[in-house]
This record gives C-alpha cells, structure tokens and sequence, in this order.
C-alpha cells in the first residue's frame, strides 16, 4: 500500500461488514489496483494485524503472493492479439475481459471455496475493459451474489461501466494524494523533476512515476539518433519499442523535424538543447532523402495500431535512418 492510502484503507476496514462488491474508482495512476490487490490478501489472511493488514506469514498469504491462492481469482484484459510469437509490446494491443473469461468465473464459482466456510475475493481489474457480453454476464452474478464471495472492481472511467453494475456496488472514491505526499514519494523513487513530472501527470503519482522513466528512455534515444549514420539500429530498437510504437514514431518525427528545421536554418521546435549535435548531422543529411523519410513516418504512425512486428518495423525505420547521411569519411 502507499503511504498516501492510509486513511482511505481505516475508512475501508472500518465497516462492521465489507458489501458482496465494492467498486474502487479515482483517477489513473493512484495506486488502485495495488490497494486493491492489498485488501484482497487482507481478506484471505487468517490473522490480520491490528490495522487489518494481511500477516504475511499464515498459508492463505504464502498462497497469495506466490499468486496461487485457490480462493482468489482476478480477472484482468486479455491480449486480443492472434500471434503466438515473444512477449509482444503494449503499442498494438487491444484489450478485454471477454464473455469466456466471466463464463469461467461462473464455473469457478458454482464450486464451494477451497477451503471449508473461508471466503472468496474476485478482483476485476481494470472494470472498464469488460465488454457488454461480460459486463452483462457479470451483472447476473452481481444480482444473485454468490455465499461468501467479495468482488473488488477497480476502474479510472466509471462512465463506461453499465450503470446497473455501479448500482450493485458500494463505490468508494479514491481521491488524488495531496501534491506533498506524491512529490515525497516521487523523489525516493529517485526521479529528478519530481515537480515537472507530477505537473505532467495531472497529479497522480504512478503516472509520473512513468513518464518521467519515459523521459529518461527518450534522452536515451535522442542520444542514439545524435549518431546518424551510426547509429545502431539492432541495438537500438527494442529501446524504442519498449516506448510503444505510437510514441516511438512521435519521438523519431519531432527529431526529424528539429533536423530538417536545421538544414533549412530555421528554429528548432523541441531539442534546442541539442542543437549542436543536429547542427553537425544537418550538414552530411541529404535533404530530399530526409523529407521522403518523414512522408514514410507519418504512414509508419497510421499503421500504430496495426498488430505487425513492432520491433523489425522499427528496425527498418532506423537502418533508413542511418542511410539518410552521406558515408562518413574515414581520414
Ligand atoms: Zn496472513
């Protein structure tokens, strides 16, 4: 739990009896999710401490964090995606929790719990990746509530929950952490420009907490695209795909931008700081190849969606990128 969540976990465990579905709501990148997963092995622990955290140590915990506890199931998006190849990146993915994930639950469900009278946590996370098959599935068995069965619903767009779901949950608003506790807790995460991240992020820590290692990757590859025609472009594409392919793109277009900007003596948009590096690749980039290259980035963005293989587009992109320079000579 983070430490800007203790007051919301007393007013959560505070009630005399938890409801069958409680649903967690605020906005992105709070820390919701993780409360939740807290409260579920808080509810499976055989002996919570005094502030009802979980103990740790009992079996229902040892269960719990070795992600096999038998009375605990969440139910989380599932990647639409067809190929069976490596981990494929978040960019071209499209998520859902589809009807058969909710129709499993049920069968799950319709067992008695592993354990004799203990109790059951389903946790669904994030609840607005239902789509109206499972909302509408799960609606039944919100109506006719299973014996002793939580249900934990996390979501950050509650307008896309159907409103009859909502209506058989006990809300609890999860509200922005005061700017004091999520700066504090931004710098022992280590991240300089704690203030500008924050700012970034509307507030919500989590989500600096991301952009600011975002930044961190594209100073990364601003350094890698300074190379021009040496840059390494097997090296250098998985660190751009880790970006995601739509800000991938967007990186190399602002770059490549700031780099025809230069060529044409006219003002850079978004590197000012690496004007000396542009400066020296503007002088050997062949123009007519460079604005060829930004017609291919804004069709590459087009296709971001597109479940192709992130990582050899990427690879292409950038080994056109090494040609736009004329050869270095060697002396
Ligand atoms: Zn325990």
């Amino acid at each position: 739990m983070y430490s800007w969540q203790q007051s919301q976990w007393q007013q959560i465990m505070q009630r005399a009896s938890l409801p069958h579905a409680l649903l967690l709501r605020g906005r992105e990148g709070i820390g919701k999710h993780e409360l939740a997963i807290k409260l579920s092995q808080s509810l499976l622990c055989a002996a919570p401490k005094v502030d009802k955290t979980a103990c740790g140590t009992c079996q229902n915990c040892v269960w719990f964090a070795e992600e096999g506890h038998p009375d605990f199931k969440l139910i989380a998006p599932e990647d639409v995606e067809t190929s069976d190849e490596a981990p494929k990146k978040k960019a071209a993915k499209k998520s859902q929790i589809s009807v058969a994930q909710i129709r499993q639950l049920i069968d799950y469900l319709s067992l008695s719990s592993h354990q004799v009278n203990s109790r059951r946590v389903v946790l669904i996370s994030p609840a607005e990746t239902l789509n109206t098959a499972s909302a509408n599935a799960l609606l039944k068995m919100l109506e006719e509530p299973p014996t002793n069965t939580i249900f934990l619903l996390v979501t950050s767009q509650p307008q896309r929950l159907l409103a009859t779901i909502i209506s058989r949950c006990q809300a609890i608003d999860m509200p922005l952490p005061a700017k004091a506790d999520s700066l504090h807790w931004l710098q022992q995460q280590g991240i300089s420009n704690v203030e500008q991240a924050l700012n970034l992020a509307g507030g919500a820590p989590l989500l600096a907490l991301q952009i600011a290692e975002e930044g961190d990757l594209i100073a990364t590859l601003t350094k890698h695209l300074s190379q021009g025609a040496q840059l390494d472009a097997f090296a250098c594409a998985p660190l751009f795909t880790g970006l995601g392919m739509g800000r991938a793109i967007d990186a190399l277009q602002k770059w490549v931008f700031d780099l025809a900007a230069c060529k044409l003596a006219q003002q850079l948009h978004y590197h000012l700081s690496h004007s000396n590096a542009l400066q020296a690749l503007s002088k050997s980039v062949n123009l007519s190849l460079l604005l060829r290259f930004q017609q291919q980035l804004l069709e590459a963005k087009k296709l971001v969606n597109h479940p192709l293989n992130n990582e050899l587009q990427l690879e292409n992109i950038l080994l056109q990128y090494t040609q736009l320079f004329k050869p270095v000579k060697l002396r």
